[in-house]
């Protein structure tokens, strides 16, 4: 048996990432309990950060302890009561999560489906949302599983149009992708720490809106006696009690009713994520990662391979490359690992085998990840029997970085009077 002491490693794969080492260091400070003033200041504190990150201003913002997967159980056991209509629109492997979480939640669960490396017309969702008459319309923002990125920015408004709640899974796209949780009508929304935020897995920020809350007041448990006189409660109770969003946010909230023991050390990994990213600023984190995924994009194409799905909607922080023919994809994977300590990603369902996926994503969006990963990949490909373009990955992330700066020289020139 050996003692925990990590390799090395540079992950490049679509999550999770090499964590900020602000990040690394918030989760190593000692431990306060969760009723010491300094704590409940620090948990005020964390939801505020998170409304600046997700762009709102819902009171009912909080960090649902658990992977991103307890986000969004917690999002659709709270919202979705045994019998209720809800509509999945999935555009790959995260579409079929929430339509599996929505099915064990008890809820009737529609789904539309569109080929992996698409995302949906919005049209196409509004005629569904008429069709079904759903209470939930349930879609993920950006699915690592395919790079897709839907656009979110009419749902809003279209689900109020038609009395529907909306609730999307942000988790693979916040902070590299906008998201405007207010400006764009979002009544539930779910993250985690591990791909643009900088941090590990195991804290999921939510926030709700008052119209969400509103439909939480009404399923307030019993047994767990927190009604309030007059709470008009309804005949299904939420089916959880660990992922009971209206506990959790009477727990966050002024009355600090107990529920779980807070993962103090996760808590403190993410304010320090939403601090790193609110330092830099939100836009400014955007257009970081835009750039480093063009680099990316352009690098592995300047090796000659191709990208898979449609491109002017893929999220700015992950690739999804072909595999070429006369290479064998874990192999070159192994490679990279064993060779070059760069973990890249691998692929599920229909695209397993077919492509490779790369992310530049939180921390690792950055040109010196970028460039390092190419020229590893670079080798691998060559000495697992694919002829590559010399230097040729290198050379055309390097030129969208000099793009850039040439950008940016105009642009300071431009401003200096003559
Ligand atoms: C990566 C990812 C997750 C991760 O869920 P975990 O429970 O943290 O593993 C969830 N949703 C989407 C869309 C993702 O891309």
């Amino acid at each position: 048996m050996h003692p925990v002491n990590p390799p090395a490693r540079l992950l490049m794969g679509p999550g999770p990432i090499d964590a900020d080492p602000r990040v690394l260091r918030a989760l190593a400070t000692p431990l306060v309990g969760q009723y010491d003033p300094w704590m409940t200041e620090t948990m005020n504190q964390t939801q505020e950060l998170y409304r600046r990150v997700f762009g709102t201003r819902n009171e009912a913002t909080v960090l649902v302890d658990g992977t991103s997967r307890a986000g969004i159980e917690a999002a659709l056991v709270s919202l979705l009561a045994p019998g209720d209509s809800v509509l999945v629109p999935v555009f790959g492997r995260f579409g079929h999560l929430l339509a599996e979480i929505a099915g064990r939640a008890g809820a009737t669960v529609h789904t539309i489906e569109t080929e992996w490396g698409q995302v949906f017309p919005t049209s196409v969702i509004e005629d569904a949302i008429v069709r079904v008459r759903p209470k939930l319309l349930a879609v993920v923002q950006g699915d690592t599983s395919t790079t897709m990125n839907q656009p979110l920015d009419e749902l809003g408004a279209i689900c109020e149009r038609h009395g529907v709640l909306f609730y999307t899974d942000v988790t693979a796209s916040v902070g590299g992708n906008p998201l405007e949780v207010d400006a764009w009508g979002i009544d539930a929304v779910s993250a985690g720490l591990q791909k643009c935020l900088g941090g590990p897995s195991g804290s999921a920020p939510l926030s709700l809106s008052p119209r969400a809350v509103a439909v939480l007041d009404t399923r307030r448990s019993v047994e767990a006696g927190i009604r309030e006189p007059g709470d008009d409660v309804s005949e299904h109770p939420i089916q959880s009690n660990y992922l009971d969003l209206a506990m959790i946010i009477d727990y966050w909230g002024p009355r600090r009713l107990n529920h779980h023991t807070e993962a103090a050390s996760m808590l403190y990994a993410a304010n320090e994520c939403a601090r790193i990213l609110l330092e830099e600023g939100r836009d400014a984190v955007v257009e970081r990662h835009a750039l480093a995924g063009r680099a990316m994009l352009e690098g592995v194409r300047g090796l000659g391979l191709t990208v898979f799905g449609d491109v002017s909607h893929k999220m700015h922080n992950v690739v999804a490359v072909e595999i070429p023919d006369e290479v064998h994809g874990d192999a070159v994977r192994s490679a990279m690992l064993e060779d070059h300590g760069i973990e890249i990603g691998t692929s599920f369902g229909p695209l397993h085998g077919r492509v490779w996926r790369i992310g530049t994503m939180g921390y690792n969006a950055r040109k010196d990840t970028v460039v390092t990963t190419l020229s590893a990949l670079e080798q691998s490909l060559r000495r697992g029997g694919k002829s590559v373009p010399q230097g040729g990955g290198v050379d055309a992330a390097l030129d969208v970085y000099a793009g850039l700066s040439a950008e940016l020289d105009a642009q300071l020139d431009g401003a200096v009077p003559a």
